[in-house]
């Protein structure tokens, strides 16, 4: 199997377990970086992420342009994730869902924050980014290079943004940490839920975050990866993605 192949059955995977956990309804949607060509980006036409199938799987430059549509029809947010990739070199997959624990958070001062260590990866300082504060009353979709740039702006550097009123987008630097980060996004947004109505929550400090992220081997990867593959009716696959994004990528 080549390395694209490889890739591809992947994200195949990564879309079935995100919507068998509930991250994603019908709609949101999960990309990687192209492995042969890092100015490029992998993402399945629009279709719920429960039904996607390798041949689903499209090509698209970085403003969001197929390289071979054949009559496919792309997701129209699209763009959120070619404009991550072209701002962050680092990045090499990315989620962008709608989980309704999450939701909250976006419409409210409450800080979405972790609060178990198993959330440690989304961050702490997680941004809401409002697409009304420069581009005014839309329908909040995420349609324009230009609106996927300044989300992306949002971002930064970080694992995760909230979307006001929309979602989330979640960018690592591979699909077993994006989606492992977008699933443990979700349950610490359930959590902190429950807990605030208990009390006030005691959060994970900057230096307990930095701690368990310094600690946790990619085998905290693989082990959620084989259950959730298991799950969701998937063949696991220990390999790891090999090829020119084994470096450091550029866009
Ligand atoms: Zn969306």
């Amino acid at each position: 199997m080549t390395v694209l192949a490889q890739a591809l059955e992947e994200l195949v995977t990564a879309n079935r377990i995100l919507a068998c956990e509930g991250v994603v309804d019908s709609f949101g949607h999960a990309s990687i970086r192209h492995p042969d060509r890092p100015d490029h980006y992998i993402l399945s036409r629009a279709r719920a992420p429960e039904c996607i199938e390798i041949e689903d799987l499209m090509e698209f430059a970085a403003d969001g342009t197929p390289a071979d549509p054949r009559g496919r029809k792309p997701y129209a947010e699209r763009f959120i994730h070619g404009a991550v990739y072209e701002a962050r070199p680092d990045v090499r997959a990315v989620v962008h869902h709608h989980s309704p624990s999450v939701i909250p958070f976006s419409v409210t001062a409450v800080r979405l924050t972790p609060l178990m260590h198993m959330c440690a990866g989304i961050g702490t300082g997680i941004p809401t980014w409002d697409s009304r504060t420069k581009f005014g009353d839309t329908n909040l979709l995420v349609t324009t290079v230009e609106m996927a740039r300044d989300l992306a702006g949002a971002l930064g550097d970080r694992p995760v943004a909230l979307m006001r009123g929309h979602g989330a987008v979640v960018a690592g630097v591979s699909l077993r940490e994006v989606v492992f980060n977008s699933i443990y996004l979700q349950l610490n947004a359930d959590l902190q839920m429950k807990a605030t109505a208990l009390g006030q929550p005691m959060f994970l400090s900057d230096g307990e975050v930095a701690a368990v992220l310094r600690t946790r081997s990619s085998f905290t990867f693989e082990r959620a990866w084989e259950g959730w593959c298991h799950r969701a009716g998937r063949p696991y696959d220990s390999r790891p993605i090999e090829g020119p994004l084994a470096k450091v990528c550029s866009f």
